[in-house]
């Protein structure tokens, strides 16, 4: 029997004639209770308006641009309807009996906020396998990857009550970003940040004698910060009785891992195979630098890992790829000594930000490089005793090949879903290797979530962490969802540049009505003070309705500490907060974050750090 049941808008407090800015099931859709079925932006705030059942969505009563207020009704679902496919029994078989197989009908997956890749791409389920054997470890809660998605919401299903284990192929936690991944590298630039500021001392009359790298010493300087870190996380984990089991783990089914086990500082397998039944999982295993099938194996090409164990300094040094991983290394070794090329397929370097931004960082790290390659390939490298010999096609292609000491591969990352053996789980993995997820980091496979590089773009940590939250939260039953506006991103360089929400390039593209205000640090006392004039800050609103200045949608800036700033803008657009909550918002002086309170007063005619702007 179906009940059909009418869905309303709860009680949204005092607001009336809410639009709706996006419709996030249609009719047909297979729906869990708690499940988001439309999306409702106030000035103020953005809702979401949940299904109260499990079930199939009959009729749909809106549409996005539709004004809804307490009590409208949104859609019409089918109670009973829906029972039958989705429902997965989790957590009930007992030791040694044959696991329930899962439902193969893929749950439907919510868009992301951020443009992640994983999401809302719903494939055909593999058909799972069915796991009988001996059974050596249970727990309530298994996580797979110890990267900051994977401790994050292990430690966090911990705090919550659960009995927890983690699988992790490598002797540390912590994964790419605190072993070869943000830590290291950022351990590495403040070094050459340090070196870089005490070289423009002279400028100001202070002169320091050429440094002397010792790079043995440096190497066990960036050893101790990622010591100190993952040693942390070991503790960390003890004090909450989270079980870590190191090794290698594949499903066997939707409710059994078995872990290769390990040993040693590299991956040295023992033999030993140990099966971990769970009820619940959270799929956080990463991503891998990508290898490029035409470059040969040679110890002098590297990937991140390989730059960041810092073997040498290279006299002359190849970047392949010109973003955010690639440059930051490019920014240590040239410090260190190298000489270094950049070569990129696409049209400009760092993608992402505004290009206004990256002109301003080309300008101050012109000197840095020798070439910098845009729209040119790699198609050949051969690994010689005299040196590594490089032919590029392309735009700016050399057309004899050259010859350099290290070659540092950075073209991307891909996801590791192809290597978990997550079909025998009967979780979806679509074509990129990317784990698709709702809003609670479910996969297809209800019991199992996956969270971090996994599930899409950005692969990016505090993303990750973020994620592993909701999935921790939404395991124990809590009503988390991953509703983020925007996700902030950094290019760890010198200077930095760091961006959130809509950019002015990319509205400009979409044909979206923005407007922008920008405070030049040229008139920031902070700034002068610092030698940091040639930066700036931005602030990008939506202007939909051609009067200017409303609600803050986006933000960049580019100078030293911006990724320390940016978290502001990123506040304030989650809160809805025009140019006049964050222009009169009172910011310290002086410092370079006033410069975010200046660039919202340049929005709304009131700053007086510039000279007079015309009356409108
Ligand atoms: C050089 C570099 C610099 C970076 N800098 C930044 C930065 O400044 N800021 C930022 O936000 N992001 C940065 N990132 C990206 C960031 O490191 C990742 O987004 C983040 O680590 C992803 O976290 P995760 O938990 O999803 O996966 P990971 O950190 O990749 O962790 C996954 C873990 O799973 C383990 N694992 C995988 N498969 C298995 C298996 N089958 N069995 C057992 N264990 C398994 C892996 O060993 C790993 O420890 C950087 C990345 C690199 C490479």
């Amino acid at each position: 029997m179906s009940d059909s049941v009418e869905v309303k808008v709860p009680d949204i407090g005092d607001f009336k004639d809410v639009p709706i800015i996006e419709v996030l099931v249609k009719v047909g859709d297979t729906v869990q209770a708690e499940d988001s079925l439309i999306t409702l932006e106030s000035d103020k705030a953005t809702m979401d308006v949940p299904s109260p059942v499990s079930g199939v969505v009959t009729e749909l009563k809106v549409k996005v641009g539709d004004k809804v207020a307490e009590g409208s009704v949104v859609a019409m679902i089918s109670a009973a309807a829906a029972d039958a496919p989705a429902k997965v029994p989790a957590g009930t078989q007992s030791a040694g009996t044959t696991a329930v197989p899962v439902a193969s009908a893929p749950i439907p997956l919510s868009p992301s906020p951020s443009p992640a890749e994983g999401r809302g791409q719903a494939t055909t389920a593999p058909a799972t396998a069915t796991f009988a054997g001996k059974v050596d470890l249970e727990c309530e809660m298994l996580v797979l990857g110890a990267g900051p998605g994977g401790y994050s919401a292990a430690f966090r299903a911990a705090d919550l009550g659960m009995k927890t284990l983690i699988v992790e192929r490598y002797a540390t936690l912590g994964g790419v970003c605190m072993n070869v991944g943000c830590i290291p590298s950022k351990a590495l630039l403040h070094v050459a940040a340090v070196i870089d500021e005490a070289h423009h001392m002279a400028e100001t009359g202070i002169g320091f004698a050429a440094p002397v790298v010792d790079i043995d010493k440096l190497r066990m300087h960036k050893e101790k910060v990622i010591g100190k870190l993952t040693g942390g996380l070991t503790g960390m984990a003890k004090a909450r009785k989270v079980e870590v089991v190191r090794g290698y783990g594949h499903f066997l089914d939707a409710w059994h891992l078995e872990v290769e086990t390990m040993t040693g500082d590299a991956q040295e397998k023992t033999g030993e195979r140990k099966v971990v039944r769970f009820q619940k999982c959270i799929i956080a295993a990463g991503s891998a630098a990508v290898h490029l099938p035409f470059i040969p194996r040679d110890p002098r090409i590297v990937d991140s890992t390989g730059a960041l164990e810092l073997r040498f300094v290279p006299k002359k040094m190849l970047v392949i790829g010109g973003g955010i991983i690639g440059l930051e290394m490019a920014t240590v070794y040239s410090t260190l000594g190298a000489r270094v090329d950049v070569v990129e397929m696409l049209d400009g370097l760092m993608q992402g930000p505004d290009r206004d931004l990256v002109k301003v960082w080309e300008k101050q790290n012109a000197k840095r490089f020798d070439k910098v390659m845009l729209k040119t390939k790699t198609v050949a490298v051969e690994a010689r005793e005299d040196g590594l010999w490089v032919r590029f096609e392309g735009e700016q292609a050399p057309a004899d090949a050259q010859c350099y000491d290290m070659i540092l591969q950075s073209a991307g990352r891909v996801p590791n879903g192809r290597k978990i053996g997550a079909d025998k789980a009967g979780v979806v993995v679509n074509e990129r290797g990317f784990i698709p997820v709702d809003s609670q980091m479910r996969t297809n496979v209800p019991h199992i979530q996956a969270i971090g590089d996994i599930v899409g773009q950005p692969m990016l940590a505090h993303k990750a962490v973020h994620e592993a939250h909701v999935a921790a939260e939404a395991a124990a039953g809590q009503k988390s969802h991953f509703d983020a506006t925007v996700i902030p991103g950094v290019a760890y360089t010198h200077p930095e540049v760091a961006w959130v929400g809509v950019g002015e390039d990319e509205a400009k593209q979409a044909g979206r009505k923005v407007s922008s205000a920008k405070f030049p640090w040229a008139a920031s006392g902070r700034a002068i003070a610092n030698g940091a004039e040639y930066g700036f800050t931005k602030l990008v609103f939506d202007d939909s309705d051609g009067n200017g200045a409303h609600r803050v949608i986006g933000g960049s800036i580019v100078g030293p500490n911006a990724g320390d700033m940016i978290g502001e803008v990123a506040l304030a657009i989650e809160m809805g907060a025009d140019a006049v909550d964050i222009g009169k918002t009172i910011h310290p002086h002086p410092t370079l974050g006033e410069t975010i309170g200046m660039a919202a007063e340049v929005a709304h005619g009131s700053c007086t750090d510039l000279p007079p702007m015309r009356r409108k």
